[in-house]
C-alpha cells in the first residue's frame, strides 16, 4: 500500500488556490480512509478543505501513513494492526507500534474484531485489540475500531479496558440501533460509510437514524464519494446538507482533538 507523494503534494502545497480557502463553509470531515492506491492521486473535494483520517492496517504501511501525513496537512494519521492482518504480524509488532506512536502524533487504528473472518483466531484478535486499547489509554490517543459480527465481545472488552478518553469511533458501523445506543452511552462515536446506501442495508439505515447528533461521523473508507454520501445521509436524517457537514466537522474535531492542528 504505497503511494506517490510528489503528485498530491503539489496539489495541496502549491501556489494558493483562491477558491480553495475562500469558503466560509466548515471543512468536510472524512472520519475513515486509507492511503491512495499506488500512483493514484488523492481526490480532495474541490474548493473545500477536506480533513481526513487515514488509517494504516499492518506494519508494512505504518511508515507510508506517517510520510503521507507529513506531506498533507489535512491528513490525520492512524496506525494499527487490523484483524485481517493478524496472521502476517511479525513478533514484536506491538512494541514497534508503540515506538512509532511515541515519535509521531498519530492515533491507534485501524484495529478491532472481525468474527466473520474465520482465518483469524478470535483469541488472537481480542488480545491484539486489548494491546491497542491499552496503548490508546497510555499515550492519550484516539482509536478507530473495525467491528464485524463481534458486538457483544466489543462491548465486553470496552467495559473491561475502558473507552480511551482521547476518543474512539467504530468505523463503517453495521450493528443494531440498540448496540449503537450502548456504544454512544459509553462515549463512542459511530461512523457510517457508503455501504449503508446498498439496498440490503436497511438495518444500517435504521441505526443511522438512531444515532444522536453528537456521535455521528461519516467516512469514505477510502473508496466512496464523500459529497454524495453527505447528500444521501442528510436526506435519510431529514436535515440540510450544510447542517450535517457542520455537525460531522464538530464531532470529528472532538473525536480526534488530540491530533488536530
Ligand atoms: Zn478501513
Amino acid at each position: 500500500m504505497m503511494h506517490e507523494p510528489g503528485l498530491s503534494l503539489e496539489r495541496e502545497r502549491g501556489s494558493p488556490d483562491p477558491l480553495h480557502r475562500v469558503s466560509s463553509m466548515p471543512p468536510l470531515f472524512d472520519a475513515h480512509s486509507h492511503l491512495p492506491r499506488v500512483g493514484a492521486l488523492e481526490d480532495p473535494v474541490l474548493r473545500r478543505d477536506h480533513r481526513r483520517v487515514v488509517c494504516g492496517t499492518c506494519e508494512a504501511d505504518w511508515m507510508a501513513v506517517v510520510a503521507h501525513a507529513a506531506s498533507h496537512d489535512q491528513v490525520i494519521p492512524m496506525l494499527g494492526l487490523h484483524p485481517w492482518f493478524m496472521e502476517g504480524a511479525a513478533l514484536g509488532w506491538a512494541s514497534r507500534l508503540e515506538a512509532l506512536l511515541r515519535s509521531n502524533r498519530a492515533g491507534l487504528g485501524e484495529c478491532g474484531l472481525d468474527f466473520a473472518r474465520k482465518e483469524a483466531d478470535r483469541g488472537t484478535q481480542e488480545s491484539a485489540l486489548r494491546v491497542q486499547l491499552r496503548l490508546a489509554h497510555a499515550l492519550g490517543r484516539p482509536i478507530a475500531l473495525h467491528v464485524v459480527h463481534a458486538w457483544g465481545r466489543l462491548l465486553d472488552l470496552l467495559r473491561e479496558e475502558g473507552v480511551p478518553p482521547a476518543g474512539a469511533l467504530v468505523h463503517a458501523y453495521s450493528g443494531s440501533p440498540e448496540t449503537a445506543r450502548q456504544l454512544q452511552a459509553m462515549g463512542v462515536f459511530l461512523s457510517f460509510s457508503g455501504d449503508l446506501l446498498k439496498p440490503d442495508r436497511a438495518g444500517a439505515r435504521e441505526a443511522l437514524r438512531a444515532v444522536a447528533p453528537g456521535h455521528l461521523l461519516l467516512e469514505t473508507d477510502g473508496a466512496g464519494e464523500l459529497e454524495r454520501l453527505f447528500e444521501a445521509v442528510a436526506g435519510l436524517r431529514g436535515i440540510p446538507v450544510a447542517e450535517l457537514e457542520l455537525l460531522t466537522w464538530e464531532n470529528g474535531s472532538r473525536c480526534f482533538r488530540e491530533l488536530m492542528a
